[in-house]
C-alpha cells in the first residue's frame, strides 16, 4: 500500500485491480439541456439512454434526478422524497439554468406496488399515472415558474408515451371557456 496519494505517471495505472477506471471527463461548465426525473429502475435504464439519444441531448448535459418511482416523488405530499426531488431541480436550475424539466414514470413501477396493485388492469394504472404526472407538473410549476417547458412522459414496455398535461395557464383558460 502506497502512503502516498499521488498515482505515480511512468507506469500503465489502467488496471490496477479496479482500483482506478482511466476516464477522462470534460471541465467545461454547462448549461443543463433539461432536468430529468426518471425512477431508477434499471429496467428502463436502456430506454433512458436511448431518449436522450431520440432527444438530441448530450448524457453530459443533463441533470438526472434517478430515484425510486421517478415523479412519484412530486406527484404526492409533502415528504422526504419530495423535499429531495425538488431540491434537486432547484439545484439544476440555479447551477445549470435550466429551463425544461422532464418528468417520468412507469408502469409496473415498485413505487407504486406493481402492476399487481392495479389488479393488472393496464387502462386503470395508465389513468393513475397520467394522473400522477399531472400531480407532479403542477408542482413544478407551482414551485418553479422560471421553469419554460415541462413535459410528461408514461414509460411501458413498448417504449415510452408522451403525455400532455395540462399546465397552470392552460387549465386557466380551460376553466374561464366552461365558465
Ligand atoms: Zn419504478
Amino acid at each position: 500500500m502506497s502512503s502516498t496519494l499521488e498515482m505515480p505517471n511512468n507506469i500503465d495505472v489502467e488496471n490496477e485491480g479496479g482500483s482506478f477506471i482511466k476516464f477522462e471527463s470534460s471541465k467545461e461548465h454547462y448549461k443543463a439541456e433539461a432536468c430529468i426525473v426518471w425512477c431508477y429502475d434499471a429496467r428502463f435504464a436502456d430506454l433512458y439512454n436511448d431518449f436522450l439519444s431520440q432527444r438530441g441531448f448530450e448524457d453530459s448535459k443533463v441533470d438526472a434526478v434517478k430515484g425510486a418511482g421517478g415523479a412519484q416523488a412530486l406527484a404526492g405530499g409533502e415528504g422526504a422524497d419530495r423535499t429531495v426531488a425538488e431540491s434537486q431541480i432547484a439545484k439544476s436550475i440555479k447551477l445549470h439554468h435550466t429551463e425544461r424539466v422532464i418528468l417520468m414514470v412507469h408502469m409496473d413501477c415498485g413505487g407504486y406496488g406493481g402492476s399487481k396493485a392495479f389488479g393488472d388492469d393496464h387502462q386503470a394504472e395508465w389513468d393513475h399515472h397520467v394522473a400522477e404526472l399531472q400531480k407532479a407538473a403542477d408542482l413544478v410549476q407551482s414551485q418553479f415558474p422560471q421553469v419554460k417547458e415541462i413535459e410528461c412522459w408514461l414509460a411501458d414496455f413498448d417504449g415510452i408515451h408522451k403525455i400532455d398535461a395540462i399546465t397552470g395557464a392552460e387549465a386557466k383558460e380551460e376553466e374561464e371557456e366552461a365558465a
